[in-house]
């Protein structure tokens, strides 16, 4: 009895330690397991099957052989994969995936807390709204599309923010100073840049959120799926994943300034000064057209180069990825706010992008 005892108690010890060696890691497999996260296996895959298939549509269209091989060449580039940026966003992958989580989860501010304030407030100042008549898939509808121009929205204002701010550009600089595009880069993000986009998307959401819910009532709910709303779905599974990539798929003509191809992603990230803060949404491109920062796509793929230069520290190392933009951004916002003066080295190439010496990417045929 006593030695059943004592296994059960060692049973429990190492079911104790397991559960917190693998506790760290359950974020990340929510992350990459759940359909509904914007980089799951799933979309990954989605995107792997939609690259095979324009690259295929393109050199038969070229009159060129469609060759297996030629096509997981263009799409696994040896210089793609091999390349130091890609390595660092590896690396800044596991561990953001195992970190991050957590620090978010408690740092960003309410979603439903701000909407049902929004909500109670226009209810006092405009009196209650007299309930919608309608069908519930038009409501419903309605719902859906709102929050999902709430979110696209929202990441559109967090963005040209983190263009036009200085400090916040310090800090949304390690995610452009990725020189190479694949998947992997929607994970380098500075853990500040991170944690501004999450409050600012639960902010945005949460006001026009309440608004919805004013309007349409609270009966009306979004169409979701996997928990997700499903023209959310649609943006991860069709060009949220490619908008990281080196292929190039271009939306031309009126598609082109309605949504986001990942070719207008690309030139987002372009070395290029004449693409400099262009682009500047997820997965419509009409606040860009609104607002003059769109540019369009063209149909061949130009030779773009990626990255940003002026850096204290190596792009790819802990310095360059994430103390340095910290300090930076510290620096900037003390001196705009408080007059002060920035000291070398930090001054050099502070605020402004310039090109640097990098290395032209293919294009991928
Ligand atoms: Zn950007
Ligand atoms: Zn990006």
């Amino acid at each position: 009895m006593a030695f059943r005892q004592l296994t059960l108690g060692q049973g429990v010890a190492r079911l104790t330690i397991i559960e917190t060696l693998v506790s760290p890691l359950r974020p990340a497999a929510a992350t990459l397991l759940q359909p509904a996260s914007i980089s799951s296996i799933y979309s990954l895959g989605a995107a792997l099957m939609i690259a095979f298939a324009w690259l295929a549509l393109r050199r038969r269209r070229r009159g060129r052989p469609v060759v297996v091989k030629a096509l997981v060449r263009a799409i696994f580039s040896r210089r793609v994969l091999l390349h130091r940026s890609t390595f660092a966003d590896l690396a800044y992958c596991v561990i953001g995936l195992a970190t991050l989580g957590a620090i978010i989860g408690w740092a960003v501010v309410s979603t439903s807390w701000i909407s049902d304030g929004v909500a109670a407030f226009l209810t006092r100042c405009l009196g209650p709204h007299p309930e919608p008549h309608g069908p519930d898939f038009v409501l419903n509808g309605a719902r859906t599309l709102a929050l999902f121009l709430a979110y696209d929205l929202g990441f559109f204002i967090d963005h040209t923010l983190k263009h036009r701010i200085p400090a916040l550009w310090e800090l949304h600089k390690a995610h452009h100073s990725a020189e190479v595009l694949t998947p992997l880069v929607n994970f380098r993000v500075h853990p500040l840049d991170s944690l501004i986009l999450a409050n600012n998307l639960a902010l945005i959401i949460g006001l026009i959120g309440g608004a919805a819910q004013y309007a349409l009532g609270r009966q009306a709910m979004s169409f979701t799926l996997f928990d997700q709303n499903v023209l959310m779905l649609l943006y991860i599974y069709l060009t949220a994943q490619l908008q990281h990539s080196e292929i190039w798929i271009p939306f031309t003509g009126v598609w082109g300034r309605v949504f986001m191809s990942p070719a207008h992603h690309q030139l987002h990230h372009s070395a290029d000064p004449a693409h400099f803060n262009c682009n500047l949404g997820a997965s419509l491109a009409i606040w860009d057209w609104l607002m003059g920062s769109l540019r369009m796509p063209s149909v061949e793929p130009p030779r773009l180069a990626f990255g940003v230069s002026g850096h204290t520290h190596d792009p790819h190392g802990v310095m360059g990825l994430v103390v340095d933009p910290a300090i930076k951004a510290l620096i900037v916002l003390c001196r705009q706010l408080f007059g002060m003066g920035a000291r070398e080295p930090y001054l050099q190439g502070l605020t402004q992008r310039r090109p640097g010496n990098l290395a032209k990417s293919e294009s991928v045929e």
